[in-house]
Order: structure tokens, then C-alpha cells, then sequence
């Protein structure tokens, strides 16, 4: 469930009418509602009742700044994959505590970062990675909390883009050299072990793969216990998909993902992570978009929008579905016909759909891009010199830029010519 509804014939975010945004701010621009966000965490910090547990919001999917500070004022922690996204935890008041670090690939001065300014855990996904944060930690006379981030080789079905559990994925070390590389572990003098990590992939549309990997996970913690090492938290990784085609596709629930970690490992006695990331935002955004041209073609037309595919990358990347929805509320049962809705790019593939049946749109009407509040600003960029498309918060009958779009002079600003040109 959303706050983006009609109400009069108009499509509102939460209690703001979007034409109001758009005159305001201009488009394309991305439309978040508190509302929303807020509903989302609280569903998943029920679904996991009585048993301690953190929710780390996974910002990859949305690192807003006041998106972060709401969600850390609910009470959540932070799962950061740079040190960029560090900082923008830090910004936005999380404390260590609360922040976990993923992500294969991090340098020795993100770990310095993390480890001086506070952090709950490092998700270790290689043994040269473990080595290197073990002296980095050393170095700074400190230990690093880590849990190692397992393989479990479990098919997550869905896109292969963004599966990450299977064992020719880059992620994580096989759970069948999990016992080695523990011991390795336990013998260095710059970490400690907490925990053991596993996330399987994005946009799941079942549980069963979820049941699997986190059934692999209780086994090795019985293991691991018996190896002699300390594991209380269990950090299970993020992944549940969410209805991005709403008339065909329910996604399981929460709860019942919470069922699933409850039968799971919910007798081990550790504490719970999570590291939702798309079910909280996804549904908490849209992309407002304004039509420029309707364009007869051969056998098909199309409705040429102001948006692109630098502003929503998903369907060029992933063939992602959205939504697409007109501002001003059709009238029931009235025609429709199939266009293919494109942006302004020079490629093709700056198709956000095609043959999508649609009511008569024109020159200066606004449409909606649903589900778009998860890996839609972030991946956003200034392909062809168009500024990056800015956000807005809404909350009740209340709305604030929260990144405003960036002026032509800061855009081009941002280059320098070399002297020794011309
Ligand atoms: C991407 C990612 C997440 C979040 O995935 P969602 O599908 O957005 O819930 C969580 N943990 C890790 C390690 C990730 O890479």
C-alpha cells in the first residue's frame, strides 16, 4: 500500500496534489512520501516481533538525506556499501552502532573510515578482503566486528542482474569454505567475529529462496558454535521484491517473510538483521514526467516525454516494468490505446515502455512513474547534459526539494579546461 491516490480526479502524493509539485519545481522529479516510508519500516519491524532484530535500510536504493534521517528517527540502522554512503549515514545522525558495511570491494581507507567513526559490523566477502581489514584495524589499535558474508549457492529467480546467492555470482565466500575461513578469522588479532551474513538478491518474488539460504545458515551457525565461535547476529540480507506490475504480480508480505525467518533461525537466540532496501522505498516514490510530443509513427506511436532514461535507468538496464500512470485520472471504462513511452535520448534503449495500453495523452500532460522510489534517483545521471533530475519529500499537506535540480552553470562548472588546450 501507497499514498499516491487519486482524490478528485487528480493523483496526490499523500495530501499534495502532483501539478502542484510540478509547477513548482518543474519536471521530470522524483515524489517521495514519508507516509509511506514510514509505513514500510514499521510493516517489516512487526513481521519480525520478538525477536531482536535491526532493520538497516540498504541506501543503495535511495540515499536521499532526508530520506536517511527519517528512516534512522524510526529507529532504523543503515546498511552502506561506500564510504560515500558512510558519510551520508553519519550525516544524517546514525549512529556506529547502527551502521553495517557491505559491499565487495572496499578499500582500506573505507574501512579506516568505518572503524575510526564507528561501526556495528563489516560484512567480509573475501579472504584478501578479512587480511586487509584485520592490519587496517590493527594499525589503528582497534578489532572490527565482522560477520562473513556466505555464498549459500541458492537460486534467487529473479533477474540475473541482480542475483547475487548463486555460487558463480562475485558475492560472498562458499558456504562450504565457511568453517575455514572462520578459523582464519578467529585467529587474527585485528578482528572479531560476530556473525555470519548472507543476502541472495533483489526484487524475489518468492520466499522459497529464502527459506533455503536461511536454513543454511542456521546449520553453519550450529557449526560455528561448535568450532567455538561466538555467533550472535545473523544478518540476512535484503531482497523482497516488490509489485511493480500491480494488476498481475503479489509479491509475498513481509509477515510472512518474518514466518520464514522465525522458522528459520528463530530458535538460535541471535539477534536479527535485515537489509531492506527496495520493499521500503520502492513504493514510496514516483517520477513525475511531462509529455512533450505524441508522435505518429509507422504502425505505432509514440508519447515522448520530458523524462529519461538518465532519470529512471531501470527499464534500459533490467527491462523493468513501472506503472505508468496519467496525473489526471482518466475516466472509468473510456478508450485506450497502445503507445511506446520513451524520453528524449539518442538510444533506443531509452524506452521506458512499449505498446502500453494508455489513455489519449498530449503535449503538457503529467504522468507517473509508480515504484520508482527504489534505484531510480541514485542511478540517475547527466547523460546527455541533462541536469540530474531532483527529488521532493512529501509529508501530509506538506513538501520540501530535498536535492533540487542543479543549474546549467553548476553543471557545466563542474569540468575544467586545461591551459594547454587552444
Ligand atoms: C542491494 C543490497 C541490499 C538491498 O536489496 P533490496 O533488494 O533493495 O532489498 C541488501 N544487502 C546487500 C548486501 C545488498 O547488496
Amino acid at each position: 500500500m501507497d499514498h499516491f491516490n487519486y482524490r478528485n480526479g487528480i493523483l496526490h502524493a499523500e495530501d499534495v496534489p502532483l501539478p502542484e509539485i510540478a509547477a513548482e519545481v518543474g519536471t521530470p522529479v522524483y515524489v517521495y512520501s514519508a507516509a509511506t516510508l514510514t509505513r514500510h519500516y514499521e510493516v517489516f519491524s512487526e513481521a519480525l516481533a520478538g525477536m531482536p532484530h535491526l532493520i538497516c535500510f540498504a541506501m543503495k536504493a535511495n540515499s536521499n538525506l532526508a530520506v536517511l534521517k527519517l528512516m534512522g528517527s524510526l529507529g532504523a540502522g543503515m546498511d552502506v556499501v561506500s564510504g560515500g554512503e558512510y558519510r551520508r549515514a553519519k550525516a544524517a545522525g546514525v549512529p556506529g552502532e547502527r551502521i553495517v558495511f557491505s559491499g565487495v570491494g572496499k578499500t582500506r581507507e573505507e574501512m579506516a573510515l568505518a572503524l575510526e567513526g564507528g561501526i556495528r559490523q563489516f560484512n567480509v566477502e573475501s579472504e584478501p578482503e578479512l587480511l586487509a581489514l584485520d592490519e587496517v584495524a590493527r594499525g589503528l589499535g582497534l578489532r572490527a566486528p565482522i560477520a562473513i558474508r556466505v555464498n549459500p549457492d541458492v537460486d534467487a529467480k529473479t533477474h540475473a542482474k541482480i542475483a547475487t546467492g548463486k555460487s558463480e555470482n562475485k558475492f560472498g565466500i562458499p558456504i562450504a569454505r565457511a568453517r575455514d575461513v572462520y578459523a582464519e578469522a578467529a585467529a587474527l588479532k585485528g578482528i572479531e567475529v560476530v556473525g555470519i551474513d548472507v543476502h541472495i538478491g533483489s526484487q524475489l518474488t518468492e520466499l522459497e529462496p529464502f527459506e533455503r539460504a536461511f536454513s543454511k545458515v542456521a546449520e553453519l551457525t550450529l557449526a560455528l558454535r561448535a568450532d567455538g565461535h561466538d555467533i550472535r547476529r545473523l544478518d540476512l540480507g535484503g531482497g523482497l521484491g516488490i509489485p511493480y506490475r500491480r494488476a498481475n504480480t503479489a509479491p509475498p508480505l513481509p509477515f510472512d517473510y518474518g514466518e520464514v525467518v522465525r522458522r528459520t533461525v528463530g530458535h538460535l537466540g541471535c539477534e536479527i538483521e535485515i537489509e531492506p532496501g527496495r520493499l521500503i522505498a520502492g513504493n514510496a516514490g514516483i517520477l513525475l514526467s511531462r509529455v512533450l510530443y505524441l508522435k505518429k509513427g509507422e504502425g505505432r506511436d509514440f508519447l515522448i516525454l520530458d523524462g529519461a532514461m538518465n532519470d529512471l535507468v531501470r527499464p534500459a538496464m533490467y527491462e523493468a516494468w513501472h506503472d505508468i500512470v496519467p496525473v489526471i485520472e482518466p475516466a472509468a471504462g473510456g478508450p485506450l490505446a497502445p503507445v511506446d513511452v520513451v524520453g528524449p535520448v539518442c538510444e533506443t534503449g531509452d524506452t521506458f515502455a512499449r505498446a502500453r495500453d494508455l489513455p489519449p495523452l498530449g503535449p503538457g500532460d503529467l504522468l507517473a512513474f509508480r515504484s520508482a522510489g527504489a534505484y531510480g534517483a541514485v542511478m540517475a545521471s547527466e547523460y546527455n547534459s541533462r541536469p540530474l533530475v531532483p527529488e521532493v519529500l512529501v509529508s501530509g499537506d506538506q513538501f520540501a526539494v530535498v536535492r533540487a535540480r542543479p543549474s546549467f552553470e553548476e553543471m557545466l562548472g563542474r569540468d575544467t579546461i586545461p591551459e594547454w588546450i587552444g
